[in-house]
């Protein structure tokens, strides 16, 4: 049906552009541990101070897993982390769009009476 095509043609082009801007997006949560390391003689370790490293916490099907992330890729993490709640509130309202995109261009259509 033609009206429907082009509200989702629409539809897809906002996607699109919404969906471009949230590289990286990710689910996972980053969190700051201080841990002793493994190198021997270690002035830090001696004293008691331990060293900080970044663990990425996420699922992979169903099993809850952890990750070192690399200092440098910390702002990139978080990042994605931030887009990761954009990506699924625009997953939410892709759905609403789309119906409501329909419904304009049914009622735009002359001689159409909305659906
Ligand atoms: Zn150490």
């Amino acid at each position: 049906m033609k009206a429907s095509n082009e509200s989702t043609q629409k539809c897809k082009k906002d996607y699109e552009r919404q969906l471009a801007k949230l590289w990286p997006a990710l689910k996972g949560s980053l969190a700051q541990v201080f841990k002793p390391c493994i190198r021997k003689n270690c002035p830090a370790c001696a004293r008691g101070d331990k060293h900080a490293a970044w663990i990425l916490s996420y699922t992979d099907q169903g099993r809850r897993r952890c990750l070192y992330v690399p200092e440098a890729l910390v702002p990139l993490i978080r990042q994605g982390i931030e887009n990761g709640r954009k990506l699924e509130q625009l997953l939410y309202r892709t759905g609403p769009a789309l119906v409501k995109a329909h419904r304009q261009q049914i009622a735009k259509s002359p001689g159409n009476k909305g659906e």
